[in-house]
Order: C-alpha cells, then structure tokens, then sequence
C-alpha cells in the first residue's frame, strides 16, 4: 500500500469504447461518426476516449466548449473537431488556428468568429445551427434566413455543414421528431438555394440506433460510444465503466445494534459487515441510502444504513469477506452487479448523468 492507493476507482474499458465505436460506426448507414467526448467524455475522460474512439472509426470528435476541444489538440489529437457553444466573452482565435470547427446560431456569434478568422488570417469552419424545435441553442427559424445571408457573404468563413439537435429521440415515434426533420431540411433547402453546400447532422445516440433516415452524412453519438443505450435497442453496447472499491474491514455484528448515523438499519439477527471506504464525496449519492446493493463475493449485498461521506457498510449476513475483497458499485451489469441505469432509476435520473458526475479527485481513474 502507498499514500495513493485508490479508496476507490473508476476503471474505464477502452475495448469497450473501440467495440461500441465500431458498432455505431456500422449501423450509420455510411454516415461519418462524430464521437461526442464533451464533459469530459461523459466522465470518462476525453482524451483516452477520443484516442479510443478515433482507433475504431470515429472520424470526428464533438465537445461542448472550446476549452475542450483545445485540451484534445493540445494532446496531440488532430482529428477534424467540432466545438458549439460558448459564452460571448470566448475568443475564438485559439480554436480557428487549431482547425477546430465551431457552431454558429446567430448572425452575432458568426460575426464574432468571423472577425476572429480575419484577426488570425484563416478560414473559420463553421456548422450553423438551426433551431428545429429544442429551443435551447440555434437559430429561431425565423432568423435563419438572415443567418446563411451572412455567412455566405462573410469571406473569411466557410459554411461546412447545418445542423441541429433532437428533443426527443429516446421516445421513437415522438411526433416532434418528424417535425424537427422536417424544419431541419427546410433549413438545409435554404442554405443550399443561397449557394452553400454544406454536409448535414442532426442524429444523437438514440436517433442513430432508431432513424437510419436521419443519419444524413455525419451523425453524433454521446452516451451509446460509453456503452449506455438510451432506446433499449437490444444493440450489443457495452458500458466501459465501473466504479469499484474495496473491503477494509470486516466484522461481526449482534443482533440489535444499528449501523452508520441516525441508526436507520438495526440488524434483524448476527451479520457480518464490511466496511468500504467510499462515499459521497466519492460519487455514492447519499439518497441511495436503504436503497442501494453493491456487488460483493459473487452476489449482490444491500448496504446497511446511511451512505457517509467517505464510506459505507454492506450487510453479509454469515458470509466472511475479507480485507482487500473488491467491491463493485456499479458495472456494466453482466454479472449482477448494479448498473449506473439501476442508480439513475432508483434515484429519477438519467445513466448519462451518473456517469458524467464520476470525475472525484479522490477516485481514481484507470484505464484498460
Ligand atoms: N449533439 C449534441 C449537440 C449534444 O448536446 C449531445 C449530448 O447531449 C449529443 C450530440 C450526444 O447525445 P447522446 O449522448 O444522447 O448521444
């Protein structure tokens, strides 16, 4: 043991990101895969990810802000890379002399990267965004007209491609997403009446595994390249993350004594607990409280009492585990163990969001 020895860690399985990269990469339809690596690759971490997800096909890598994008490029990754949406204080001069491609969504953002590229001296790539019915970024259709007017006019900006994001994908058959497609290819109509030629994407995870007719000629998966299917196709995804820990301690318990603070457990009959030194300020919610299993000696165990904030105790009942026995929080589930979906149900969330909140400085993180 050293001073760094992992209370806990989250292990990411690169394979996985290659298979399930090679999986979408082939249920495109012939359209280029864009890997979405923002938030830090969903908590996974976005250059090992990138990396991974570029070996398997990936020719494009997508992040929110431009931060993101230039930590990719400062790690020496040179894929083409789209960055859309930053605040208005952004200099976008960085990102055009990295080649990164950035989103416009209104006549005021495109000018603002325009003047940076002529600053620079280069041509900015940009993808404007078309606000087909989200209503967060993008253009109002509206405004749209206004938008291609000006960045066909601006010489110091190329019009790669149009794009859009979909409200409802993960609910196939929503009548919002037909109507999104509809607004997207009027909005595509325009640009190409104006004279520009650009590519189009508009498909996320769920609208990539379910709306083949909307894959057009890029598509955009986030949370399916982590393994986590948000439509339940039956796809062979694999999730690449699991959070594990260890026992420390293991101990005998009477029946009658109650466990962790505000006694809310009292063993029914003599238990054996083990101790694990992981907690919410490791990433265990302290909601799951009395609601939660951990996977543990082969089998699943509920975790007695309240989750603390640097460890939790596992009821064993008469099995003996050890010091140094792993313990899984959460896994890809193949063996019983509870899944990073099982937290998001029990606690009215999204997988996407367990998984994105699992960068801890105290856990570490190892690759395989
Ligand atoms: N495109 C945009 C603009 C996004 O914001 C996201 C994620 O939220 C994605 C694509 C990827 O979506 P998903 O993770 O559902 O595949």
């Amino acid at each position: 043991m050293t001073a760094s020895s992992p209370r806990a860690e989250v292990v990411i399985d690169l394979e996985a990101v290659r298979h399930n990269v090679s999986l979408l990469t082939a249920r495109a339809s012939g359209a280029a895969v864009m890997a979405v690596v923002k938030g830090d690759a969903y908590g996974h971490g976005a250059v090992p990810v990138a990396r991974a997800a570029v070996e398997a096909g990936a020719t494009w890598l997508g992040t929110c802000s431009l931060a993101e994008a230039l930590d990719l490029r400062a790690a020496g990754i040179t894929t083409p890379l789209f960055s859309w949406l930053d605040v208005p204080e952004v200099d976008f001069a960085p990102g055009i002399e990295a080649d990164v491609d950035l989103g416009a969504s209104s006549v005021d953002e495109l000018t603002r990267i325009a003047e940076a590229a002529e600053r620079v001296g280069k041509t900015a790539r940009v993808h404007l965004k078309i606000d087909t019915g989200l209503s967060r970024n993008g253009c109002p259709p509206a405004e749209w007209p206004a938008l291609v007017e000006a960045a066909a006019a601006a010489p110091s900006v190329e019009v790669v491609a149009v794009w859009s994001h979909l409200a409802c994908a993960d609910e196939p058959g929503h009548a919002s997403v037909d109507l999104q497609a509809k607004r997207f290819t009027e909005a595509y109509d325009l640009a190409r009446a104006a004279g520009l030629n650009p590519i189009r994407h508009l498909a996320n995870s769920a609208a990539l595994l379910t709306r083949p007719d909307l894959h057009f000629e890029l598509v955009r998966p986030g949370i399916a390249v982590y393994g986590l299917n948000p439509v339940d196709t039956g796809d062979d995804l694999r999730p690449a993350m699991t959070f594990r820990s260890t026992v420390v301690l293991a101990k005998r318990l009477p029946a009658g004594e109650s466990v962790s603070y505000g006694h809310t457990w009292t063993a029914p009959r003599d238990t054996t607990l083990a101790l694990v030194p992981t907690g919410y300020a490791d990433g265990v919610p302290r909601s799951l409280s009395g609601r939660m299993d951990v996977w543990l000696g082969g089998r699943r165990r509920p975790v007695a009492g309240r989750v603390c904030m640097d460890q939790l105790v596992v009821d064993c009942g008469d099995d003996a585990p050890s010091a140094g026995d792993e313990v899984v929080l959460f896994g890809a589930g193949g063996a019983g163990e509870p899944t990073a979906r099982e937290w998001a149900d029990k606690l009215g969330t999204i997988d996407y969001e367990i998984v994105t909140s699992m960068y801890r400085p105290r856990v570490r993180r190892r690759y395989l």
